[in-house]
């Protein structure tokens, strides 16, 4: 089949990776995609929201199956777009509906959503600008720190831990009077703040049925140590050793299940992946945020370990026949490290030639910010530029061969953190 996937990131470029592997795969077009995606695919210059031109492509291309990568064009209502024009209605798509996109659109509709379904998360209350004085008098009751959420999208960066109470009633007057994140804080979620270690599991749905994929662990924070700036992600670990059995089974039990139960009793169409952040706390699992779509990098390190074929995955969620898909997933580790450009996530000089080793055994590097110069060699383009995941049969085994490449490759500036998986290393000691 004729397969579209949009997006432009490490994620997309693991995503086409998996799907040119696939017997079933005839044609793969990635919009925008990369240099990394340009090697294996089709690449049409078209931005993931340009909803007219996509569905021209769909048409020209003659595309049987549609995968959106990013969260955007799906909160922007993408897939109904699709399922609304006569040409592409009966496409099939991956990626929820716009209303299944506002669980991650929406902070707020998401808690209301968990607590409808009695889905284990932190306590909350939201609160618009006409409610400024109710929210000071909230944060006065509740204990600290407290976890400030603006209500929409905000690139990963609206929501703050404030430590004191003062800190607190001064950002939520930022956040509600001033719009510190635009519009996405005209509304703010106050939450209780959770203590516990954090990990991500991946869900794919049909809307009726589930399956659950690898769980990861990523690395926000620019330096070493979890220290510095938030970032898009600096690494992923896959699979994640205090995620055992007894705790999936609670994940699975009081979120996944409940979860897909609740869009579907709700008649809210998701057929798409669901990522779902989690915090382990005192080996009980509560809900920090969903995404509605795969996570950056953990992606470069879930799908490598996915060993069943990927495109029947993306056609059984598209096509509603996730319950017969016999998901087969590898016991190896996979370990990823986002390689970036100098000053990232602050501003960064892009265009330094980019040199890289041949990809070595059980290890691939993924493309994120590249592209290519006049002269035809490869450049950094954006602030995330590669994404390397090496697989063994242990964390050390995969550690070693994600850094022996990641070691081979350089340009000017580049930046990447030399802890990634030395916490878990450190426990399973
Ligand atoms: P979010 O965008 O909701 O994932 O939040 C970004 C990060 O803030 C999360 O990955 C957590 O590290 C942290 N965080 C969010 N909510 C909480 C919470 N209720 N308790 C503790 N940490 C949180």
């Amino acid at each position: 089949m004729n397969i579209l996937l949009l997006g432009s990131g490490g994620r997309e470029h693991a995503f086409a990776w998996k799907i040119v592997q696939s017997p079933k795969c005839t044609q793969l077009f990635v919009a925008p995609g990369n240099a990394g995606t340009a090697a294996i695919a089709t690449n049409l210059s078209i931005g993931v929201s340009d909803f007219d031109k996509i569905k021209s492509a769909i048409l020209n291309h003659q595309i049987d199956l549609v995968v959106v990568g990013p969260e955007e064009p799906l909160v922007k209502g993408l897939v109904d777009y699709l399922a609304s024009e006569e040409s592409t209605r009966s496409i099939p798509v991956v990626g929820p509906s716009k209303l299944g996109a506002t669980l991650e659109g929406s902070k707020d509709f998401s808690k209301r959503f968990m607590q409808r379904h009695q889905i284990p998360t932190a306590a909350y209350e939201t609160f618009d600008a006409n409610q400024l004085e109710q929210g000071l008098a909230y944060l006065e009751k509740q204990s600290l720190p407290i976890v400030l959420k603006a209500d929409g999208l905000a690139a990963g960066k609206g929501v703050l831990i404030c430590q004191t109470l003062e800190e607190a009633k001064d950002s939520l007057k930022e956040m509600l009077l001033d719009q510190k994140f635009g519009e996405a804080s005209a509304k703010v979620v106050v939450e209780e703040f959770l203590t516990g270690i954090e990990l991500s599991v991946f869900v794919a749905t049909d809307g009726k049925s589930y399956k659950i994929l690898p769980e990861a662990k990523d690395y926000k924070r620019i330096g070493e140590g979890d220290t510095g700036l938030n970032t898009g992600g600096m690494g992923a670990v896959s699979p994640v050793i205090f995620a055992d059995k007894d705790f999936m089974d609670k994940v699975e039990e009081q979120i996944v299940r409940p979860t897909v139960a609740g869009l579907a009793a709700e008649d809210i169409p998701y057929k798409g992946f669901l990522f779902i952040g989690l915090m382990n706390k005192n080996g009980d699992p509560y809900v920090i945020e969903y995404n509605v779509r795969m996570g950056d990098p953990e992606t470069e390190a879930v799908l490598p370990r996915i060993e069943s074929d990927f495109v029947d995955l993306l056609w059984a969620i598209a096509t509603e026949n996730l319950k017969d898909y016999e998901l087969e997933i590898s016991p190896d580790y996979a370990t990823t490290v986002v390689m970036v450009s100098g000053g990232y996530p602050g501003s960064y000089q892009k265009g330094f030639v980019i040199s890289l080793p041949s990809d070595e055994e059980n290890t691939t590097i993924f493309h994120a910010g590249t592209g290519r110069n006049e002269t035809g060699d490869l450049t950094n383009q954006g602030g995330r530029v590669l994404a390397i995941t090496g697989r063994g049969k242990d964390l050390r085994e995969s550690l070693q061969r994600t850094f022996s490449t990641v070691e081979k490759i350089s340009w000017k500036d580049h930046y990447y953190r030399k802890d990634i998986g030395q916490d878990i290393l450190k426990l399973i000691k």
